[in-house]
């Protein structure tokens, strides 16, 4: 059975990729040799809650249930607020980079982020396949004819990691939503990738539509797309919808993940289309399991 590694990290360098977006390189206690090997690698860091200098963390498990039994067992006071970030890239040794969004909201991650300095340890539990199955790149492109990617700053990450991991020539079209054009970032991909850069210029984050009218808007290539989607719950929602109910992809073709709700933080109690997004992803993750297909 697949381990799920809890370690603590910590800090060692800070640099800021734009204005909005902290790049911070932390240097594990230990890491898998596979971590940061392929793109989209999920983790959860755990922040230390007021007066504590380190977090508490739960006990490694060896599965998602008993691992997050170990970290509710955690008297409340004292348990750690749980994030969940993508690994953005391996560094030497046992170094790993993570960006987190500066959103300017309250929330433990981003205050965190704001204040980071070498030496600060968090807790990191996985990447592992236990919580979140890695993303085959090679398999999904293998079975359509390009790759559509579409999300906001949280999901910024995750499209470099997928972008720079493209085969040679292989076709992709990418909408990123970010504040503005300073928020802009460049990736080395191999890929023969079209990245559609989107500005809210003063709209709040999760109440602009720059997204979701680009991708209703854009000509697609030829052929049928494997999408990848992510960001904020309800954008990410509305592409799916718009995706399967307009443009007629198979819901098997589309990876969707809702990163953040709006005016919701990642502790709240799921709402009714949480949970029937989560429902969805769970049944498209079974079906693929069921018929030995990648998710
Ligand atoms: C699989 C996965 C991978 C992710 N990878 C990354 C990553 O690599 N980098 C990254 O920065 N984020 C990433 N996210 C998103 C991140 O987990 C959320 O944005 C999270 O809510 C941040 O926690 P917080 O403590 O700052 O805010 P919370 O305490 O969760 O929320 C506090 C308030 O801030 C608001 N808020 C949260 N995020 C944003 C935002 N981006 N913009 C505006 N308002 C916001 C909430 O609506 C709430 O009102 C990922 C999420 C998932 C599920």
């Amino acid at each position: 059975m697949a381990e799920l590694p809890v370690s603590f990290i910590q800090v060692t360098d800070i640099t800021h990729v734009t204005p909005r977006m902290a790049r911070v390189t932390f240097d594990a206690e230990r890491l898998d040799d596979s971590v940061g090997r392929t793109p989209d690698q999920q983790v959860k860091l755990c922040f230390p809650r007021s007066g504590q200098q380190l977090p508490v963390l739960p006990e490694q498990g060896d599965d998602a249930t008993s691992w997050y039994q170990a970290f509710l067992a955690i008297p409340e006071s004292e348990r750690p607020w749980m994030r969940s970030f993508t690994i953005r890239r391996r560094g030497p040794a046992n170094t790993v980079e993570i960006d987190f969004v500066l959103h300017g909201d309250t929330g433990p991650a981003t205050s965190w982020a704001g204040s980071a300095r070498p030496g600060d340890r968090l807790g990191m539990v996985g990447p592992s396949e236990v919580y979140s199955a890695p993303v085959s790149l090679t398999d999904s492109i293998a079975n359509s004819d390009w790759l559509l990617l579409a999300g906001d700053e949280t999901a910024l990450p995750a499209i470099g990691t997928l972008l720079e991991a493209l085969p040679e020539g292989a076709p992709a079209l990418a909408f990123i939503e970010v504040a503005d054009a300073a928020e802009r970032q460049d990736f080395q991909t191999a890929g023969d990738a079209t990245v559609n850069w989107l500005y809210r210029e003063g709209t709040p984050p999760g109440r602009s539509d720059v997204l979701i009218d680009a991708v209703r808007k854009a000509e697609f290539l030829p052929g049928s797309p494997f999408a990848w989607l992510a960001g904020e719950s309800a954008a990410v929602r509305a592409l799916r919808r718009h995706l399967v109910n307009d443009r007629g992809l198979d819901k098997a073709s589309v990876d969707f993940s809702g990163y953040w709700r709006f005016k919701l933080t990642q502790d709240d109690a799921p709402t009714a289309e949480d949970m029937a997004e989560a429902q969805e992803r769970l049944a498209q993750f079974q079906a693929a399991a069921a018929d030995g297909r990648p998710e």
